[in-house]
């Protein structure tokens, strides 16, 4: 089955906004083992638009547009492509509604222009749009089809996922089993340069890396007319990339890195305690956002100023006035100070500089300093993160929570 991925929008060729869209759904279709051999982008005009999709329709079995969908005037793809495929535009009082109602849960005035949205092409499976007013719709043309998605990524991404993915799943008449494989601690070149033969002779199972805040991601997707075939190829593969990857990785099942922490802290039944500094309580914000956290976290204290640290945890004024609030020594004292101050088994500190202001050149912005006993065992580490404040402290509790995962789990530090 071949594809095509035509998308609709002006800002697209005037190089305002990057085609992230086609790169989507291309990854997608690659685990259906669906060809894409063509991608088209097309203006808001209406006659390039339809010459574009009778090309596209021409050949390949799958037509995905992106784009166009709105309510405005130059909003056009579901009018042209209706009326190139001989298809009514009929009225939904259903999707009307909807539409009323997704502007009445915003606090927004519905305008006319947006009951446009209610008319789908005659004889097509709605998709409906829950992040949005635009719903999505499938015409079917004998053996091939026409998929419409709205442009927004963040509207577009779960349409796909809920409807065009599992549409298009059955219409292949395979089995898919996919494994996501979460890793943390290597740079995304470094995994890369370890799984580089395996990228590039991938079939089935495909292989697919991603890449978002630290965090890298590798989704292996075998795909087979019945699951235990696809289980069968999809497990060599995985256990090779473990083994190349090592203890950087942390979940097949694609958890976060706190969901595998709390997951081991709930096991052994451990429970733990932080004292922030430059993360403000967002190791211990990330913890207890998962349910069930009673049963896992002790105390978070957020000693943001010297003083605090001193009355809180019992840090030495002398060793913050000899070494500095953001110092090994330091993290240490307020790691030492929880075990005291606490019953917690499992302590953490961070203390470190957010930016960005307060570096030095001996102290640049983003040095971060982590302490953390699982029991007698103590450990600090230093790290000099790099990017804004976010990213540094965003960092910093990523690290922290990998230390303490590597420490249960007797992993090296
Ligand atoms: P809306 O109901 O929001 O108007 P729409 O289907 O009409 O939806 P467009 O107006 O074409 O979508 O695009 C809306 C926004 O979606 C664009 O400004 C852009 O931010 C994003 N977008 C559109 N097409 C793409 C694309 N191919 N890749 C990534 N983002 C896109």
């Amino acid at each position: 089955m071949t594809a095509e991925i035509l998308a609709v929008g002006t800002e697209l060729l005037l190089g305002q906004i990057a085609n992230t869209n086609a790169q989507y759904i291309s990854q997608r279709l690659a685990e259906l083992g669906i060809s894409v051999f063509f991608h088209s982008v097309v203006g808001d005009n209406p006659a390039r638009l339809e010459e574009t999709l009778k090309r596209a329709l021409d050949r390949s079995d799958i037509v995905i547009t992106t784009g166009g969908l709105g309510p405005t005037k130059d909003d056009l793809t579901k009018e042209v492509i209706a009326k190139a495929m001989n298809r009514k535009l009929v009225f939904h009082e259903d999707i009307l509604e909807k539409v009323r109602d997704f502007f009445m849960r915003k606090h927004r005035i519905m305008v006319k222009n947006n009951e446009k949205q209610a008319y789908m092409p005659d004889n097509s499976l709605v998709i409906p749009n829950l992040n949005g007013t635009a719903p999505g719709c499938i015409i079917e043309e004998g053996e091939k089809a026409v998929i419409m998605l709205p442009g927004p990524p963040n509207e577009m991404q779960p349409m796909f996922n809920e409807s065009v993915f599992p549409y298009l799943k059955q219409k292949t008449g395979l089995v898919l089993v996919s494994k996501m494989l979460k890793i943390f601690g290597i740079g995304e070149s470094e995994m890369e340069s370890r799984l580089i033969d395996l990228i590039e002779k991938q079939n089935n199972p495909t292989i697919a890396p991603y890449v978002s805040q630290g965090e890298v991601t590798v989704r292996v997707t075998a795909r087979c007319p019945d699951k235990e075939e696809a289980l069968k190829l999809l497990n060599p593969v995985v256990n090779d990339i473990k083994e190349r990857l090592g203890d950087f990785v942390y979940s097949e099942e694609g958890e976060t890195l706190e969901q595998v922490v709390f997951n081991l802290l709930n096991e052994k039944k451990l429970v733990m305690a932080t004292a922030e500094s430059c993360t403000g309580g967002l190791l211990a914000g990330r913890i207890t956002s998962l349910p069930g956290a009673s049963g896992v976290f002790d105390k978070g204290f957020i000693t943001y100023s010297n003083k605090s640290k001193v009355d809180e945890l019992g840090v030495n004024q002398e060793t913050i006035d000899k070494f500095g609030a953001v110092s090994r020594e330091t993290a240490l004292e307020m790691v030492n100070g929880l075990r005291k101050k606490t019953s917690a088994q499992v302590c953490v500190s961070i203390t470190g500089i957010a930016g960005p202001g307060g570096g030095t050149p001996d102290k640049p912005v983003g040095l971060v300093y982590i302490g953390v006993s699982v029991g007698d065992r103590v450990v600090c580490k230093s790290y000099d993160l790099m990017g804004n404040r976010e990213r540094i402290r965003n960092g910093a509790c990523m690290r922290a929570l990998d230390i303490i995962r590597r420490l249960i789990l007797g992993l090296d530090i």
